[in-house]
C-alpha cells in the first residue's frame, strides 16, 4: 500500500474538531462502561489489523527493523490497550474512604469522572506507544480526546489520522496532524486536561500557553540517565542489556542510557566488552546490518556528529557517520568529563560516553548535581550497592540489572521528576490522569439533631457547646 503523505489540519478545523469532540462528551455516551471497552477494543484492533502498515511507516520514519516495532512499539501497545480493556470496569467504580464515626451518615464517595476532553501531544521516537498508549487511558476514564502526533515521523502521523475516525467514535475522537502553527493553535483552546511527551524546551512553551487557559498538564520528558556500574559486575551479561538498550531504535528513546560512570580501574575491562557485544549484535558493521535503526532526520544526525566531533574524549568504537543517510553508527567514547560536548545536553541517539569514577560516591555526587534524570540505571549483583545508589538519588525510575523495558512493567507508574517530568503514566496510572476524584456526600436531615449549633444565631450557649 505504500506509506501516506502526511496532510497538515487547517486552523479553522481545528476549534471546530474540539468543538465536536466537546459536544460528543456531553452527550453522555461516554458514562457508559460498555461504550468505553468498545472503543478500547476498537483501538486495540487498529493496531493488530493494520500492524504492517505501522511497521512500514515505522520503517519510512525511523528505519527501524520490524522487531523492533513490533517489540517496543506495536505488540506492547496492544498489549497496554488489552490491560487497561480489562481493568477499567474496576477502576471506574466509586471508592469509599476510611468509615469515620463523624463522617459516615453522609455516605462520603469518591465518584470516578471523565476530566471531559483531553489533548495529547507526541513526539517522534516512539510515535504509536506515547500517543495511544495514554489515549487508552482517556478512553477508560471516559474522556474525548484529541491527539497530535509528531510531524516528524509523518507516515506514521498520517496512518493515525487515516484510521482513528475509521475504527472509534469520530466525533469523541480525533486526530489533529501539524507542526508548530497547529499545536499553538490547539494550546490556544481550553483543554480538561494535556498530556505532552516530548523535549523540555518545548514543555515550557505548553506549561506557558496552559497557564493562560489554566488546562491541567502532565509533561512526559526526557534528560540524561546514567548508569553505576558496579566493578564487580558481570561485564559481558552488563554490557548485552546496555548495548540493546542504547542503540535500540539509534538511541532514540527517552529512557535509553545517556552515560555510563565506571571505576577507573574498569573502564578497560568495560570497553573491551562493550565492543566484543556490538561486534556481536553488528558482525558486518551497523550500517550494513538490518537490525539497526535510523535517525529522525538530517538535522539530528548532524547535531550528534557536532557533539561527537566536539569531544575531548577517545572514540574507542565507532564515530562514523553518513548525516544525508541519517545515519550514526553506534559510538562508544572513553575519558569523557562533565563538560565535554557529550555531557551539555540529553544525547538522545547512538552516543555511549564513559566517565571514570574513583568510587560509587563521586559517581552519586555527579548525578546529583544534575538535573534529575527520566531513568537511573544500576548494574550490580550487590544489594548493598544497589540500595546505595538508589537511596542517594533522585530519578523517574529506579532499574536495577536492565535498561529501558521498565515502560512496560505493569503496575509501575512511567514517568519522571523535576525536569524529566511531572506525573506519571499506563495502566491504572493512564486512568487515573484522566479522571477526576470528584468528593461527594450525601447529608440526611437527621444529622442536625447532632450539627444543628453551627446555624446562627451564634447564641453564647452555642458558642460554649
Ligand atoms: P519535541 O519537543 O521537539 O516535540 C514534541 C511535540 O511538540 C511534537 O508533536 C511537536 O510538533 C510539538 N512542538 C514542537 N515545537 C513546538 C512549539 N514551539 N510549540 C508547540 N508545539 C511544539 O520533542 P521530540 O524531538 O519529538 O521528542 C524528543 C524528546 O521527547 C526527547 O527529549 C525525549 O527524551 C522526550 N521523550 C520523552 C518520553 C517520555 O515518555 N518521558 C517519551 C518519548 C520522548
Amino acid at each position: 500500500m505504500g506509506v501516506l503523505e502526511l496532510k497538515f489540519t487547517s486552523l479553522e478545523e481545528i476549534t471546530v474538531i474540539r468543538e465536536k469532540s466537546r459536544a460528543a462528551f456531553l452527550s453522555g455516551r461516554t458514562k457508559s462502561i460498555a461504550f468505553r471497552k468498545q472503543q478500547l477494543l476498537a483501538l486495540a484492533y487498529l493496531l493488530k489489523d493494520n500492524a504492517t502498515r505501522f511497521q512500514e511507516s515505522l520503517a519510512s520514519d525511523l528505519g527501524r527493523p520490524v522487531l523492533e516495532s513490533n517489540f517496543l512499539e506495536i505488540g506492547s501497545t496492544i498489549t497496554e490497550v488489552k490491560s487497561i480493556y480489562d481493568s477499567v470496569a474496576k477502576w471506574a467504580k466509586p471508592e469509599y474512604p476510611a468509615w469515620s464515626f463523624n463522617w459516615f451518615a453522609m455516605k462520603p464517595t469518591l465518584r470516578k469522572e471523565p476530566k471531559g476532553v483531553a489533548l495529547i501531544i507526541g513526539p517522534f521516537n516512539y510515535p504509536i506507544w506515547c500517543v495511544i498508549n495514554p489515549m487508552a487511558g482517556a478512553i477508560a476514564a471516559g474522556c474525548g480526546c484529541v491527539l497530535k502526533p509528531s510531524e516528524q515521523s509523518p507516515a506514521t502521523a498520517a496512518l493515525l489520522a487515516e484510521l482513528i475516525p475509521k475504527y472509534l467514535d469520530p466525533e469523541l475522537y480525533a486526530v489533529v496532524n501539524g507542526a508548530i502553527p497547529e499545536t499553538t493553535k490547539l494550546l490556544d483552546l481550553q483543554w480538561d486536561h494535556i498530556l505532552y511527551t516530548g523535549s523540555g524546551r518545548v514543555a515550557r512553551i505548553i506549561l506557558s500557553a496552559a497557564a493562560k487557559t489554566l488546562s491541567p498538564v502532565t509533561t512526559e520528558l526526557g534528560g540524561k540517565s546514567p548508569v553505576f556500574v558496579d566493578p564487580k559486575a558481570d561485564l559481558k551479561a552488563v554490557t548485552k542489556r546496555l548495548m540493546w538498550g542504547k542503540f535500540v531504535n539509534a538511541g532514540q528513546t527517552c529512557t535509553a542510557p545517556d552515560y555510563v560512570l565506571v571505576e577507573k580501574d574498569s573502564v578497560k575491562p568495560f570497553v573491551k566488552a562493550c565492543k566484543e557485544t556490538l561486534e556481536e549484535f553488528y558482525p558486518d558493521g551497523a550500517e550494513a546490518s538490518n537490525s539497526y535503526s535510523r535517525l529522525i532526520s538530517p538535522a539530528s544526525a548532524s547535531r550528534l556528529k557536532g557533539l561527537i566531533d566536539g569531544t575531548k574524549g577517545t572514540i574507542v568504537y565507532g564515530g562514523t557517520s553518513d548525516v544525508e543517510k541519517r545515519f550514526v553508527e553506534p559510538t562508544i567514547v572513553e575519558g569523557v568529563d562533565v563538560s565535554d560536548s557529550l555531557m551539555s545536553e540529553e544525547l538522545f541517539g547512538p552516543v555511549l560516553p564513559i566517565i571514570a569514577v574513583e568510587n560509587v560516591d563521586e559517581a552519586i555526587k555527579l548525578v546529583n548535581s544534575r538535573d534529575h534524570p527520566l531513568a537511573l540505571y544500576v548494574f550490580s549483583s550487590d544489594s548493598a550497592y544497589k540500595n546505595k545508589v538508589f537511596d542517594n538519588t533522585q530519578s523517574g525510575a529506579a532499574v536495577a540489572n536492565d535498561v529501558i523495558i521498565h515502560g512496560g512493567a505493569e503496575g509501575l507508574p512511567f514517568g519522571g521528576i523535576g525536569p524529566s517530568g511531572s506525573g506519571g503514566y499506563t495502566g491504572k496510572f493512564s486512568f487515573d490522569m484522566f479522571t477526576h476524584l470528584r468528593g461527594s456526600l450525601d447529608n440526611p436531615k437527621w444529622v442536625d439533631l447532632l450539627i444543628g449549633g453551627r446555624f446562627p444565631p451564634y447564641t453564647p450557649k452555642k458558642a460554649a457547646a
